[in-house]
C-alpha cells in the first residue's frame, strides 16, 4: 500500500484536517500521480456538509486534480512517467453498459465510482485529491495540454466539463442567446466556453461587484437578480439558460425569460427542491433538462478546446493550511472564481 498525506473531514461538517491513509498498490492498468494542484468545487463543501445524503467519512475532497504521472503498471498504454496527468469527478464505470460504450460513463447504469467518498469493486474508499497522490486506471486519467497551467487548467476537469457538456449536447452556439445564473467556479467556466463557441452570453448575479468581471470574461449583457426589472427587461429573450447556482432559488421567474421551445439547464445542484409551476412551461413549449459532468472521451475534448482557445480557469492559489477558510469565503460568493490547492504545500 502507498502512504499517503491529505487533509479529510472526518466527519460530517467538521473542518478539514491533516490526514494520512493508504492508497492501492500500482495495478497492471494503473498510473500513480503525483498531484501538484487541486480544484475546490462547490460539490466538495455540500458533501463535506453532508448535504446531499450519502457521504463517506472520513472524507478526502477533491475531483479536479492535475499532476505529474510517476510510475505506470505493466500493461499501461497511454501514459508515460513524467507526463501530466488530470483526474476529474470519477474513477472507473462499469464499462459495458450502453452509456459506458458511448463514452457517456457519468450515465451508467450501475454508476459511476466517484473520485472520492465512493466505494470501489474491493469495498476501498475513494480518496480525492486533497492529498500528495492518486493511482487511477488510465481510461479514467486525462492528458492536460502543454500550453494549460496546471492551477488554470485542474478546474476545467469539473466546473468546465459540466458546463462544455450542456452547452455541446444541446448544440448551443451561434445564433444563440444564453443566460448564465450565478457567476462562480462553473459560471465563469460556462461564460468563457460559451463566449467561445459563438454565443451571445447574459450573465445573472446576485453580486453588483461581478458586473466588470462578467464582461471582461465575455459576456455581452450582466444582470443583477435583485432588480425585479431584470426580469421583464429580458421576458421570452433566451434560447438557453444555464443554471449554476449553489443554493434553492425560484426557477420559474428565469423560465419566463426563455422564448418559446427554449431550454432551462440545471447544473447547480441545491440540497433543497423548489416548487415548479407548470404555467411557464406550458405556455411556451418550455422544457427545464439538468447535467451532471462529461464522459472521459467528452472531457479530453474540452480540455483540447480549452488550449487551442487559451481558455483557463481564473484562480486563486492557496496553500492546503488555508482550505478552511477558502470553504467559507466559497459559501459568500467570495471568489474570483476557483480557488485551487497547491498540493506542494502539504509535500
Ligand atoms: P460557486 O463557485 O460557489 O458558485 C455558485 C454561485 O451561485 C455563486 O458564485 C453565486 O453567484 C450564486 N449563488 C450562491 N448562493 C446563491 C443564492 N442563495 N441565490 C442565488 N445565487 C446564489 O459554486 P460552483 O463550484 O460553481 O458550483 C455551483 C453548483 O453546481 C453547486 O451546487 C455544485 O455542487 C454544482 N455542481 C454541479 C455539477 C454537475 O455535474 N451538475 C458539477 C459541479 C458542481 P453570484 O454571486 O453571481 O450570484
Ligand atoms: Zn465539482
Ligand atoms: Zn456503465
Amino acid at each position: 500500500m502507498l502512504a499517503t498525506k491529505g487533509y479529510a473531514v472526518m466527519k460530517a461538517k467538521n473542518p478539514l484536517q491533516p490526514f494520512s491513509f493508504e492508497r492501492r498498490e500500482v495495478g497492471p492498468h494503473d498510473v500513480l500521480i503525483k498531484i501538484s494542484h487541486c480544484g475546490i468545487c462547490h460539490s466538495d463543501i455540500h458533501q463535506a456538509l453532508d448535504e446531499w445524503g450519502g457521504s463517506i467519512f472520513p472524507m478526502v475532497p477533491g475531483h479536479e486534480i492535475i499532476g505529474t504521472v510517476t510510475q505506470v503498471g505493466s500493461a499501461v498504454k497511454q501514459f508515460r512517467v513524467s507526463d501530466r496527468a488530470g483526474v476529474g469527478c470519477f474513477v472507473d464505470s462499469c464499462r459495458t453498459c450502453a452509456a459506458c460504450r458511448e463514452g457517456l460513463e457519468q450515465y451508467c447504469e450501475t454508476g459511476m465510482l466517484l473520485t472520492y467518498s465512493g466505494r470501489d469493486k474491493n469495498g476501498q474508499t475513494t480518496q480525492g485529491g486533497y492529498s500528495t497522490q492518486i493511482v487511477v486506471d488510465e481510461h479514467y486519467v486525462l492528458r492536460i495540454p502543454a500550453t494549460l497551467s496546471p492551477a488554470g487548467a485542474a478546474p476545467l476537469l469539473c466546473a468546465g466539463i459540466t458546463t462544455y457538456s450542456p452547452l455541446r449536447h444541446w448544440g448551443v452556439g451561434k445564433y444563440h442567446k444564453l443566460a448564465v445564473v450565478g457567476l462562480g467556479g462553473l459560471g465563469h467556466m460556462a461564460v468563457k466556453i460559451a463566449t467561445a463557441l459563438g454565443t451571445e452570453v447574459t450573465v445573472f448575479s446576485t453580486s453588483e461587484g461581478k458586473r466588470k468581471d462578467a464582461e471582461r470574461l465575455g459576456a455581452t449583457d450582466f444582470a443583477v437578480t435583485s432588480n425585479p426589472e431584470t426580469f421583464t427587461t429580458f421576458h421570452r429573450h433566451f434560447d438557453y439558460i444555464l443554471d449554476t447556482v449553489s443554493a434553492p432559488h425560484d426557477y420559474n421567474a428565469y423560465l419566463n425569460l426563455l422564448k418559446t421551445d427554449g431550454t432551462m439547464i440545471l447544473v447547480g445542484a441545491p440540497d433543497q427542491p423548489t416548487p415548479l409551476a407548470p404555467f411557464p412551461l406550458i405556455l411556451n413549449r418550455r422544457r427545464i433538462a439538468g447535467s451532471v459532468i462529461g464522459g472521459i472521451r467528452e472531457t479530453q475534448e474540452l480540455l483540447d478546446f480549452c488550449a487551442k482557445h487559451e481558455i483557463e480557469s481564473d484562480v486563486e492559489v492557496i496553500p492546503i493550511h488555508q482550505v478552511n477558510e477558502a470553504y467559507e469565503r466559497v459559501l459568500k460568493g467570495d471568489v474570483r472564481f476557483r480557488f485551487v490547492i497547491d498540493l506542494n504545500s502539504l509535500a
